[in-house]
C-alpha cells in the first residue's frame, strides 16, 4: 500500500494539485496539519484533502487558531494577519471539518502528530536535543511531524548509546529506517529550506526500501499574484520564490 504523507499545504491549492499529481498513484493520504494560513485557498485546499482516498489528518497551529483554541495574539503581525482574513473567508462547513482534527492519531506503526508528539500542536522539533527529548513521548517506531516546513529525520542512534541524529533526505532515494525515528516531509505550501519546491513523503509498506522523500515544482508566481489580489500580506508571497 502506498501512503502520500504530506504537511503545511497553507492554502496554497496549486502546491497541493502540484503534489498530488506527482505521486500518483497512492492508496491512501496523511495529513499533518496546517492546511489552512497564509495561502490564499483555504477551502479548496480543505475540500480537496477532506475527499482523498483513506484521508487521516492531524490539526496544526493554524488550524487551532482558527477554531479559536489558540490566541492568535500568540502569532507574529503577518501570520495573525492571515488568521483574521481567514477569519472572512472560511466557509462553516470547513471550519466543522476542521475542528473533528484530532491533534494526534496512531496508524499502524506511526504515530502522527502537527508538531511534535511531546506538545502535538505547537513545539518546533528543529534540532537534536528537542528531538531526542521528544523519543519517549510516542510509542510506534516512527512518528511523523511538521510544524518547521523543514524536511528532515531525527532518528534514535544505536550505536551511540541515546544519542540522535539527524538526517537530511536526498530527493529520490528510497531509503529504510531501522531505529526509532522521528520524520519530517517538509511543507507543501511554504517550504522554508531554502528551496522553493513543494516538499512530501512516500511510504510504501510492501517496498525494501519503504520511504522515498521528492520535491515537486509548481506556479509559484500565479500563487503570489492570487495572494496579492486576496489583499493578504506582500511577505507571504515574497517568501515562496525563495523557500523562507
Ligand atoms: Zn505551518
Amino acid at each position: 500500500m502506498r501512503t502520500l504523507i504530506l504537511s503545511d499545504i497553507h492554502a496554497n491549492l496549486t502546491a497541493l494539485q502540484a503534489v498530488l499529481e506527482d505521486a500518483a498513484p497512492f492508496d491512501r493520504v496523511w495529513c499533518l496539519g496546517d492546511i489552512v494560513g497564509y495561502g490564499p485557498d483555504p477551502n479548496e485546499c480543505i475540500e480537496t484533502i477532506r475527499d482523498l482516498p483513506g484521508i487521516r489528518c492531524v490539526r496544526g497551529n493554524h488550524d487551532a487558531a482558527i477554531l479559536g483554541e489558540i490566541d492568535i495574539a500568540a502569532f507574529n503581525s503577518e501570520a495573525r494577519a492571515s488568521l483574521e482574513w481567514l477569519e472572512t473567508h472560511l466557509l462553516s462547513e470547513n471550519w466543522t471539518w476542521l475542528s473533528e482534527r484530532p491533534e494526534r492519531q496512531t496508524i499502524e506503526n506511526f504515530t502522527l502528530v502537527h508538531g511534535s508528539p511531546r506538545s502535538p500542536v505547537w513545539e518546533y522539533v528543529m534540532d537534536v536535543s528537542t528531538a531526542r527529548d521528544n523519543l519517549a513521548h510516542f510509542d510506534t517506531p516512527y512518528c511523523l511531524i511538521g510544524h518547521t516546513h523543514i524536511p528532515s529525520i531525527f532518528a534514535w542512534d544505536d550505536s551511540a548509546r541515546g544519542s540522535t541524529r539527524l538526517y537530511l533526505m536526498p530527493p529520490d532515494e528510497p531509503f529504510e529506517l531501522d531505529t526509532k525515528s522521528i520524520i519530517n516531509p517538509g511543507s507543501v505550501g511554504q517550504p522554508r529550506d531554502h528551496n522553493p519546491l513543494s516538499s512530501y513523503l512516500l511510504y510504501d509498506d510492501e517496498a525494501d526500501l519503504p520511504f522515498e522523500y521528492r520535491r515537486v515544482p509548481y506556479d509559484v508566481e500565479q500563487v503570489q499574484r492570487r495572494i496579492l489580489e486576496a489583499g493578504l500580506p506582500q511577505r507571504h508571497a515574497a517568501r515562496l520564490r525563495e523557500g523562507w
